[in-house]
């Protein structure tokens, strides 16, 4: 019998891995620039930490969790990282340290959704999060950095959605006026929405269910009813996005599928590339409740991830250059020893050296050139017993097709300087 991968897992194969290694570079880097240093939490955590902040009446917590129990413990596999973030952030008391924490984390999240392209059960997220300032400049530098990132990566149609959800004040008047306005139509609802009319009304928008959507006709909007400071910080992004010339469309009916969420919440979508139908590459929002809920202090926070699959799906083939790649070819057992001491040398020099140690049972040098052409190799050394003898060593030039014999104790100078003069890698096979 043979065994598969689990349904909704993916192997990433490193044919398709220096897609991966671009994406996460540039992430890497432009979160750096903006002050962000790299956090990295567990893949388990206990499962009360996801019900309590991600909220039990959500898709994720009602039934997508990898939750299983171990010595007595009730377990999960992150299905998000904001909460494994926020626990680290409460354990280690860090607000006592630093009075601003900018982190950013990137890893496997596990949710049982159904499959389907551009969704699996283990996926990839890239989050940043900022704790410590309640302020709408820090929404709109994430927003603003999300934009930028995007179109560092060659994605530049982006559609960048942003609502409100208010606060402490705002949000159980909303979900009273949007409850009262669907009661009356209750009939008209999906099966699921009418009983999310009684747990978690605000899910009930961005239902994709045409009779949800025919029952919202009419529904008042939640930016119409903020007042006090959030309808100020719900102002002053618009402003400052403005001011950055950050493009973004207001969108009332952006709710998201967490429950932790408090005002500014933003989503961006394209569709880019292979992306398909407008999907969204990634989202966040505010979370100015939710370090307090987890036993922490009262302090604000702001976070977003992005879904790694998805932006590779929309991300155009990178233009980089295959490293410069040495190969050995030895032939025979003896060659094959003095090729590996040559190797050492030339990686001590900085260089990638590919030994193909198969040349010592006898492999012929045909094949092993073969090889040397097929992995993109610039150079292949060919060693025998006629060039140990003579203290030599024979270097082809696969790009150029030229070939010489070069001194033993020149070789590592010589193959760096043929790097160093750059040009096409060697051919395929
Ligand atoms: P969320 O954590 O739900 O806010 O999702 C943030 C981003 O992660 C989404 O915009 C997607 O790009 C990505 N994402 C969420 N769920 C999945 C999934 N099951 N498979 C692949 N990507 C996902």
């Amino acid at each position: 019998m043979t065994v598969r991968a689990v349904k909704g897992m993916n192997d990433i194969l490193p044919a398709e891995v220096g897609r991966w290694h671009h994406l996460e570079q540039h992430f890497r880097s432009m979160a750096e620039k903006h002050g962000y240093a790299e956090v990295r939490t567990p893949v388990v955590e206990p499962t009360g930490l996801f019900v309590r902040s991600i909220g039990e009446a959500t898709d994720i917590v009602e039934k997508e969790m990898y939750s299983f129990e171990r010595h007595g413990d009730a377990l999960t596999l992150r299905p998000e990282g904001t909460a494994g973030a926020v626990r680290a952030y409460v354990e280690h008391h860090v607000h006592t340290q630093e009075p601003v924490t900018r982190w950013y984390y990137m890893g496997p999240m596990f949710r049982g959704e159904r499959p389907a392209r551009g969704r699996y059960r283990q996926f990839y997220q890239l989050g940043c999060e900022i704790y410590g300032d309640a302020g709408p400049a820090a929404d709109a530098e994430m927003i603003d950095m999300l934009v930028q990132f995007f179109r560092s990566i060659g994605i530049a149609d982006l559609e960048v959605l942003v609502n409100s959800l208010g606060g402490a004040q705002t949000r159980p008047r909303y979900r009273e006026a949007l409850r009262e306005h669907l009661l009356p139509r209750r009939d008209l609802l999906s099966d699921d929405s009418k009983r999310r009319l009684d747990t978690n009304p605000l899910r009930i928008l961005d239902s994709k269910d045409e009779r949800d959507i025919a029952a919202l006709d009419g529904a008042p909007s939640i930016t119409e009813v903020l007042d006090g400071d959030d309808l100020a910080h719900w102002s002053q992004l618009q402003q400052d996005l403005d001011l950055l010339g950050t493009p973004y469309r207001k969108e009332p009916k952006l709710v998201r599928g967490l429950d932790y969420y408090t005002r500014t919440l933003f989503e961006i979508r394209t569709s880019a590339g292979e992306v398909g139908a407008q999907n969204a590459i990634g989202g966040g929002g505010r979370y100015d409740g939710l370090v307090q809920e987890l036993g922490g202090p009262s302090v604000p926070a702001i976070g977003f991830a992005l879904g790694v699959e998805r932006i590779l799906l929309a991300m155009p083939e990178p233009d980089v250059e295959p490293p410069f790649l040495c190969a050995i070819a030895p032939i025979g057992a003896r060659a094959a020893g003095q090729a590996l001491i040559l190797a050492r040398e030339l990686r001590a020099g900085g260089l990638r050296v590919d030994v193909d140690t198969r040349g010592a049972a006898g492999a012929s040098v045909k094949a092993m050139l073969r090889r040397a052409n097929a992995i993109h190799a610039r150079v292949c050394l060919v060693l025998g017993d006629s060039e140990l003898d003579a203290g030599q060593v024979q270097i082809k030039d696969l790009a150029a097709r030229t070939q010489t014999v070069v001194p033993r104790a020149d070789v590592v100078q010589h193959v760096l300087s043929l790097q160093a003069q750059g040009g096409p890698s060697g051919g395929h096979a």
